[in-house]
């Protein structure tokens, strides 16, 4: 079976009724079957989504960030976080800030398989990088998950956050020449200073990969450990421009 198949035949295993490829057809019969609801609060959505007004108001959004790194600064510059060795990527966008309600909706979809959330922080995430959009990629690259992850979890979320920001910018979706071919613990788990070495040497770009400039997805960015890695990779496989976009991004130590 290929690895899309596999993919597929996954995440339909663990949620049969948000199969990822609805056609447009689809999409609308469900609307008007299932109109949206708050994933907040139960009130209605808001313009088709699953979010409704107060709530969308309430969401921790991140109003001014490094332009290099993503990290929320109290005001406009680059912070002193990659002073000494610049990341491996250009840079970093994050919409909110890893808090309430939003943390919330991110651990629904990781650990509940709320899928639907999903495409409710992708269209969140694709909100704002449709404003500030200044390189188009080539490509978008969920951060891969080890297929022992994959297959205890049933889907892999950044994936799945990827599809509607792609569907939304027009823009392909990579994510079967990136793997993640070693296991490693969860970052959350560890301390600051063993996140490197834990993710050192993760990932691995397959033959067939031919995307000069690169967009990162994920769902959380915390010491940017993981993004960093697999943009080092992917800078080592002749990518010349790495973009990192992320629903929130997570004050260490919190
Ligand atoms: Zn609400
Ligand atoms: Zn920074």
């Amino acid at each position: 079976m290929s690895k899309a198949a596999e993919y597929n035949r996954l995440v339909s295993a663990v949620n049969h009724s948000s199969p990822p490829k609805v056609n447009k057809w689809l999409e609308g019969a469900n609307r008007w079957l299932f109109p949206p609801v708050c994933s907040l609060c139960g009130s209605p959505g808001e313009g088709g989504r699953d979010l409704c007004r107060g709530c969308a108001g309430d969401l921790p959004l991140v109003e001014v960030a490094c332009l290099r790194c993503g990290a929320p600064l109290p005001m406009a510059g680059v912070c002193g976080r990659y002073q000494r060795r610049p990341p491996a990527f250009d840079r970093a966008v994050a919409v909110c800030h890893y808090q309430p309600p939003l943390d919330a909706l991110i651990k629904r979809l990781k650990f509940n398989g709320d899928l639907h959330l999903a495409r409710l922080l992708g269209e969140l995430l694709a909100d704002r990088l449709s404003g500030e959009l200044s390189t188009v990629p080539e490509a978008i690259v969920p951060v891969p998950l080890h297929s022992r992850r994959l297959r205890e979890r049933g889907f892999n979320q950044a994936l799945e956050l990827a599809r509607p920001i792609a569907r939304r910018l027009r823009l392909a979706l990579d994510w079967r020449h990136v793997v993640r071919h070693r296991a490693t613990d969860p970052q959350s788990d560890l301390p600051a200073k063993l996140r490197s070495r834990n993710i050192r040497g993760a990932f691995a770009v397959q033959p067939g990969f031919s995307a000069q400039s690169v967009a990162i997805v994920d769902d959380v960015m915390t010491t940017g450990h993981t993004a960093n890695e697999l943009a080092a990779t992917l800078r080592r496989a002749g990518v010349a421009d790495i973009s990192v976009w992320v629903c929130a991004r997570a004050v260490f130590g919190r």
